[in-house]
């Protein structure tokens, strides 16, 4: 039997996968239109994904986690949201606030907090974007300054998945506005909610329902130096994005995901919808939208697998996970797209899923860097790793 690593097997793996499967089939299928509909947060589904451990999923299992390789968690991610993209979120962007705090934190940090992510009784995302930076992440305004004794933090983040409903963030902030580069006066904290932290306002999406996008407010809020990731100040933006690989994992097996379930829904709606007498799939020209579709999902499967074992390899892979986030969001965007065509009149009503994958599958384009920023990204690196003889 071949190891995914020491002490998490492929029996191992098989056996996970499956019973996600089962449960995706028994408990979210049936219930994912009415809470994507009322955009109502699933407090119930979040409690038996406690239960699972899912909250632990790529935590190390000496802090309680599951410490599952990526290549798993990708596949994971990809059953989950052939049904329900979104809910993935409300686990995802907690592991990568954990996966900060384990690769960046000081053995203090790591015992006190990887215990209570891994378990759920801590959750929580990345607090990166606000209101007047996003791609240009060194352009974030909110401020950490050092009063003697502790920060006081100011500022005002935006778009933050788990950041109503959690109870921590990791905390991108600037503490030294001036230094050149910017990136150098940048910090990561943990930050639980206490006084100075409140929560703006719910942000009102097209897609990617029933998670909770928060807007995050920071007015005179007080942390003590142990608060600080890694206890030194001016590594937070490599802290930060030292994370996005996974993230970046995870958004392309959304997309996955997404493409897979909108070519399994177009394809069960082409064999039964008849027109001019027979099954519409029996048409060439939707047979040539069936193949272009299953190609791709296909192929956003190789590219998202294959950044992930470049991952558990311990290899720099910011190109491979560029590369599959690119392929299959896009190819969640063309396959849903193409989808709702298959379905006619049908795929614009709310009565059918597939409009759910229509409005979710953009925002796997935008976020852990939009997919512009993905080809730049996958450009340099190219040329980096091929420079002219
Ligand atoms: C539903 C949702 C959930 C989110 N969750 C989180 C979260 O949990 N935590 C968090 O921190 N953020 C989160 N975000 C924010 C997300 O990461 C940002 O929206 C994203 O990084 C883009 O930033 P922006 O919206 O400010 O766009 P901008 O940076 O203003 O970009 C606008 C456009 O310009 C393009 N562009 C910008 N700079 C360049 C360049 N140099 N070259 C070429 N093109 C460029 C972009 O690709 C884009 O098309 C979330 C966003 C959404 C919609």
């Amino acid at each position: 039997m071949s190891q995914l690593n020491e002490h998490f097997t492929t029996e191992d793996e098989a056996i996970l996968l499956e019973t996600i499967a089962r449960w995706t089939e028994r408990e979210l299928k049936p219930i994912v239109k009415e809470y994507d509909h009322a955009d109502r947060y699933p407090h119930d589904i979040v409690a038996q994904m406690k239960e699972m451990g899912l909250f632990g999923a790529t935590i190390s299992t000496q802090y309680g986690g599951l410490g599952l390789p990526a290549t798993t968690y990708a596949k994971l991610v990809m059953i989950i949201s052939s049904v329900w993209m979104s809910i993935t979120g409300i686990f995802n962007s907690h592991l990568i606030m954990a996966l900060a705090v384990e690769k960046f934190g000081t053995e203090d940090q790591k015992n006190l907090w990887l215990p209570k992510f891994a378990s759920g009784e801590v959750r929580g995302g990345l607090a990166l974007t606000e209101p007047d930076a996003g791609t240009d992440l060194q352009g974030i305004r909110t401020q950490a300054k050092w009063n003697g004794s502790e920060y006081v933090i100011n500022g005002t983040k935006t778009w933050i998945s788990n950041g109503i409903e959690g109870s921590a963030v990791a905390l991108l902030v600037k503490t030294n506005p001036n230094a050149e580069p910017r990136y150098k006066g940048m910090s990561l904290f943990i930050a639980p909610k206490h006084e100075g932290f409140t929560v703006g306002k719910k942000m009102e999406k097209l897609g990617y329902k029933c998670i909770d996008s928060g807007e995050l407010v920071f007015d005179n809020y007080k942390l003590g130096k142990e608060h600080l990731i890694g206890g030194e100040e001016g590594q937070g933006f490599f802290q930060a994005t030292g994370g996005l690989e996974l993230g970046r994992i995870n958004v392309a097996a959304r997309g996955v995901g997404l493409a897979e379930g909108a070519l399994r829904l177009a394809s069960d709606y082409a064999q039964v919808r008849k027109t001019f007498g027979k099954p519409i799939c029996e048409h060439q020209a939707i047979q040539l939208k069936l193949g272009e579709m299953a190609t791709r999902a296909r192929a956003a499967r190789l590219l998202t697998l294959d950044a992930a074992m470049a991952f558990d390899r311990g290899e720099r892979c910011d190109m491979e996970a560029g590369m599959a986030k690119f392929f299959s969001s896009e190819a969640a965007l063309e396959n849903s797209t193409e989808a709702m065509r298959i379905h006619g009149g049908y795929g614009y009503s709310k009565e059918y899923d597939i409009e759910r994958y229509y409005r979710d599958s953009p925002l796997t384009c935008i976020g852990e860097g939009t997919n512009e920023m993905q080809r730049l990204i996958i450009a340099r690196q190219y040329m980096k790793r091929n420079p002219v003889a």
